[in-house]
């Protein structure tokens, strides 16, 4: 088995179904760990993941690297882009590889095994785009015990890592502050 194939095998079993997003998840998987000299068959502990979108290519990054949001080292940006940065907590490097499929529109017309098929082995010039960047992670963003912890003073629940904002002296957590994503019944 190549390379390719075992990770592919790998981030099809989390995903649960072969599809072009967990191709293009694994190529760009494999190019962007490369790019930090990491290998994906080791642990890398000093790997941290953004990922820019919630779709299928994102299990295939989780999947290979084995960055999670349990372990803080896989983080979601939600940008709808497909793209994701790889960033060498040890010495700072970081790289950005995102999705550039320069034969879209005529993969689009084909069956998706054979678009499958194609993905897993174009030459990654005509698929992925790859650019150095930098990046400054906050602490309260690394793995590691919470840091900056508070408790809302209107609904009393704790806040981890500086999560929390401060209105009048007082802390309140996001919800609480008015910008929740759900509504009470
Ligand atoms: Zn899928
Ligand atoms: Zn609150």
């Amino acid at each position: 088995m190549s390379d390719f194939d075992d990770l592919f095998a790998k981030a099809k079993e989390f995903h649960g179904h072969v599809c072009p997003g967990i191709v293009l998840g694994t190529r760009l998987t494999i190019a962007g760990m490369r790019e930090l000299g990491m290998n994906p068959r080791e642990n890398n502990r000093n790997l941290i993941v953004y990922v820019e979108i919630d779709r299928c290519g994102a299990d295939a990054v989780q999947a290979i690297t084995g960055c999670s949001l349990g372990h803080r080292s896989l983080k979601f940006k939600d940008y709808g882009k497909f793209a994701a940065t790889f960033v060498d907590t040890q010495n700072g490097n970081a790289v950005r590889v995102s999705i550039h499929e320069k034969n879209r529109a005529e993969h689009d017309k084909l069956p998706p095994a054979e678009v499958i098929r194609i993905l897993s082995v174009a030459p990654e010039p005509e698929i992925l785009k790859i650019e150095r960047v930098r990046i400054a992670i906050k602490k309260e963003d690394l793995p590691g015990f919470p840091v900056g912890k508070a408790i809302c003073s209107r609904c009393g629940e704790q806040v981890s890592d500086n999560r929390h904002v401060t209105v009048n002296g007082d802390a309140l957590c996001r919800n609480c502050a008015g910008e929740s994503y759900y509504t009470p019944i």
